[in-house]
């Protein structure tokens, strides 16, 4: 008899199995890969030892992903046949779409396009296993050498000693994998663009075709996918940002750095009112610091070692400085100014610090990425007995806020990368608080393993927008490194020196990347509280003028944000623009409201609503805020 290995199914099952066989044969249908011991893996892998084994359905998120990755393993195998001359470069995938970057010389047409997408149809059809095969880096690099295939070798320099290869059909590719059993379980599929970029995204590199395409199990969710996408491209922040006159970017002014119109700033300046109010009602105090500080701080924090390719530098009086790419400094700074007592603490400092991070110029986009904004950035600097009550209070925080603006979101808790200041136990005791924080809240989460800060892991809030899509927004760190290394303090009951613990934390993230996501996910037409502009005035004829100008003054003596327009236009035409603009109120003035002393508003939406007084149009307004 075969020897046996026992193996754990997640029901608690464990079955005894003969060594070498493969997971394949145990997997339940609708499995594309399977966990063994934590790691992914390949179904087609052996089992030789005792494990535990998950299995990976296909709708899951991790599914999906290995689908796409696999798609994009496809779509290069379609795109060198079609092209032999193209390199190779790499193709990540996500949980929604997937990527491959070519060197080629020339950028793709639509036709190469079609062409690329019927290959692909083929070679799902003929449903082609995919296989790996571990070797050493020595043979990795004589076949991707003897291939050509340039970027390849220059990549595997970068790898351990043993590396994975994979074919599928005549294709051989680098990959960790894992991967789909064959190609033929991607049911749908479709090429969506090809943009350029650069090698590595830097603009200094060779020039790269990228080409973006998404898989599905099903028809029908990639029917779906692609009418959200153009739902999204009607909504394109940038789109509708120049449209509503709210921001421009200039790329011979900056790249990635972000200017705002009156509109656009008017909009942020509602959501900063609105983050102090919220921030002070919850025992914050405001504080701000300084865009520079000397070069030596950002070497004690670990900055300049860990995050130094994000930052810029520069040289005053011969002293060097470093421009923050994040707000925690200063607040150390002022913690570390008086002596503290275990009674003062906890001590919650709040700024709307703008940082400046440099962000590749192949990755900006629009307001999503950039290389200048601004967070709601905050620190809590606690005793280690207040860490669960604190982080508790900042996930119901993010509750709140989430609710006001109407999106649902999902956690993950991210652990310890390879690229971390602080000890061992420090690692696990900041990730055990935030675990239990959110045990005591009863909240399910994901976890990612080894995406946490350089200074500690992190609980990360994703907010889903009205059309489904996944947004980072709040992150909460618990960081035991820092007050270590700035020698922060506090005189406990005993009358000894302890040391406190911080919370890095965000609530909507970068103004920026946030007020991108709230253009899309409300496809510009603001809801009344955060419309830069609330109303507009709309005379019938000229004689209305005097009327309409003292209705505007009473008007914004009440604080509503209104607009006028007394051009001598058709009623009609004023209506049609002020729509465009996506303003919530119309507001009519002509004879009979000038006799009644009312106006008449009408809604964004068409809708006509009966003649008001102007405070009773107020009151109107003021019950469309949310109960704050
Ligand atoms: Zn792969
Ligand atoms: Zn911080």
């Amino acid at each position: 008899m075969a020897e046996q290995v026992f193996v754990t199914l997640p029901n608690g099952v464990k079955r005894s199995v003969p060594k070498g066989m493969k997971l394949q044969e145990l997997a339940d249908e609708g499995a594309v890969a399977a966990q063994v011991n934590g790691s992914l893996v390949d179904l087609s892998q052996p089992i030789e030892k005792d494990g535990v084994v998950t299995f990976i359905p296909i709708h899951s998120r991790k599914g999906l992903e290995i689908l796409r990755h696999s798609a994009g393993h496809v779509m290069a195998q379609a795109v060198k046949e079609l092209f032999p001359s193209v390199k190779l470069t790499f193709g990540p995938s996500t949980d929604t779409w997937f990527y491959y970057d070519f060197d080629y010389d020339r950028p793709f047409t639509p036709q190469d396009l079609e062409k690329i997408g019927e290959r692909v149809s083929e070679i799902i059809k003929e449903d082609s296993p995919f296989i790996r095969r571990e070797v050493s880096k020595e043979e990795a690099l004589k076949t991707f050498r003897e291939m050509g295939e340039s970027y390849k070798v220059e990549h595997l320099e970068d790898l351990p000693d043993r590396v994975s290869l994979y074919r599928q059909g005549s294709f051989l590719d680098l990959c960790e994998g894992p991967h789909l059993p064959s190609t033929g379980r991607i049911k749908a599929f479709k090429l969506l663009n090809v943009s350029g970029t650069y090698w590595r995204g830097d603009a200094r590199n060779q020039v790269l075709q990228r080409i973006y395409g998404t898989a599905f199990p099903d028809a029908k969710g990639l029917e779906d996918y692609l009418l959200m996408l153009e739902e999204a491209r009607k909504r394109d922040h940038r789109k509708l940002g120049r449209e509503l006159d709210l921001f421009s970017i200039q790329d011979d002014a900056g790249p990635g750095l972000v200017i705002y119109h009156p509109k656009g700033a008017m909009l942020r300046t509602i959501l900063e009112d609105f983050e102090r109010k919220e921030h002070l009602k919850r025992g914050y105090q405001i504080v701000i610091g300084p865009t520079l500080l000397r070069l030596d701080l950002w070497k004690q924090s670990g900055h300049f070692e860990n995050y130094r390719d994000k930052m810029y530098f520069t040289k005053v009086e011969d002293a060097e400085y470093g421009i923050k790419p994040m707000n925690c400094l200063a607040h150390m700074l002022i913690y570390k100014t008086q002596i503290r007592s275990y009674r003062d603490l906890p001590f919650r400092y709040f700024e709307l610090g703008t940082v400046h991070r440099h962000e590749k110029s192949g990755e900006l986009h629009g307001l999503l990425r950039v290389r200048g904004f601004t967070q709601d950035d905050a620190h809590i600097l606690c005793r280690p007995d207040q860490l669960n009550d604190e982080i508790c209070a900042i996930i119901e925080f993010v509750d709140d806020v989430m609710k006001i603006f109407g999106f649902e979101y999902e956690i993950e808790l991210s652990t310890k990368p390879e690229k971390c200041i602080g000890s061992d136990e420090d690692w696990e005791s900041a990730t055990q608080a935030l675990l239990q924080a959110l045990k005591t809240k009863g909240l399910s989460f994901e976890i990612n393993e080894g995406e946490g800060a350089f200074y500690g892991p992190k609980i990360d809030v994703k907010l889903k927008d009205a059309l489904g899509r996944k947004w980072q927004c709040a992150t909460i760190q618990a960081d035991f490194a820092m007050p270590e290394r700035f020698e922060l303090t506090y005189v406990g009951s005993d009358g000894e020196r302890h040391r406190p613990v911080m919370l890095h934390r965000v609530i909507l993230g970068a103004m920026e990347r946030f007020i991108g996501v709230l253009i899309e996910h409300y496809a510009g037409a603001f809801p009344v509280w955060l419309a830069p502009i609330q109303a507009i005035l709309l005379t019938v004829t000229d004689r209305h003028i005097p009327y309409a100008e003292r209705t505007y003054d009473s008007l914004v003596r009440k604080g509503i944000r209104v607009e006028k327009d007394f051009r001598n236009e058709k009623l009609g035409f004023k209506i049609r623009e002020a729509q465009l603009q996506k303003i919530p109120y119309m507001l009519v003035i002509g004879d009979r409201e000038e006799k009644e002393g009312t106006l008449s508003p009408r809604k964004r939406s068409g809708e006509t609503m009966k003649s008001l007084r102007p405070e009773e149009f107020i009151a109107q307004v003021e019950s469309e805020y949310p109960s704050l």
